[in-house]
């Protein structure tokens, strides 16, 4: 999953984005409204921060200008404190949850991980798919019980395909919600994270569909299809 963070307090920016990369996440981070609000235009995130007050583009412009252009990611706001009428017209420009400055990061984590989840029509943050489960709160993965090693690349690999799963993954999408925008991209890694992810999770979970993609299984149930 591709978060990016709209922030223009450079501690809190750096803040944000380490909290989110250590728990597994691809970040961006825009240090004004101009630039956040290109880059959440052009590039496919599954999740935004945005902090509301901001230098050449205030955020609740920002957000308006993303929803006028239909970009329906879920985004979580930034606010300052009693500034509860800044929240009203953030929720009215489209946003989807708020938190107050200051505020503790394990709660941003839990906030975004409930929006990440009810985007992808999930009700808890343990996505099970037959007996591989993937606790996206503790970041770990288990099979049958027995818990597996993951990489950052290949969790993250796995994290969007269980978010995601039962439908095909085409490769390009994969390659643009696991990789941050400074990440020297290159699609053939891709195979390489699926490669090893069934060989840690079990080669028969994870189909490739000549052409189109990858979808995940539970090999108990999909067998047939
Ligand atoms: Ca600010």
């Amino acid at each position: 999953m591709r978060i990016l963070v709209v922030e223009d307090d450079p501690d809190l920016g750096r803040q944000l984005t380490s909290a989110l990369a250590q728990a597994g996440y691809a970040v961006d981070l825009a240090t004004d409204g101009e630039e956040g609000h290109y880059l959440g235009d052009a590039e496919p995130y599954d999740a935004v921060v945005l902090d509301l007050g901001l230098p050449k583009m205030d955020g609740v412009r920002v957000l308006e200008r993303w929803r006028a252009a239909g970009r329906g990611m879920p985004v979580l706001i930034l606010t300052a404190r009693d500034r509860w009428s800044e929240k009203v017209a953030g929720f009215d420009a489209g946003a989807d949850d708020y938190l107050t400055k200051p505020f503790y990061t394990e709660e941003l984590l839990a906030r975004l991980r409930a929006l990440l989840r009810r985007a992808a029509g999930h009700a808890t943050s343990a996505l099970e798919c037959g007996d591989l489960l993937v606790d996206t709160r503790s970041g770990r993965a288990s099979v049958d019980g027995e818990p597996i090693k993951l990489t950052a690349h290949e969790y993250r690999v796995l994290s969007y395909l269980m978010h995601h799963q039962g439908r095909v993954v085409p490769r390009t999408e994969l390659v643009e919600h696991i990789y941050d925008q400074d990440f020297d991209r290159d699609s053939n890694t891709i195979e390489v994270f699926i490669g090893r992810l069934r060989r840690k999770i079990g080669s028969d979970r994870i189909l490739t569909e000549r052409g189109l993609g990858y979808r995940l299984i539970d090999p108990k149930v999909d067998a047939t299809q």
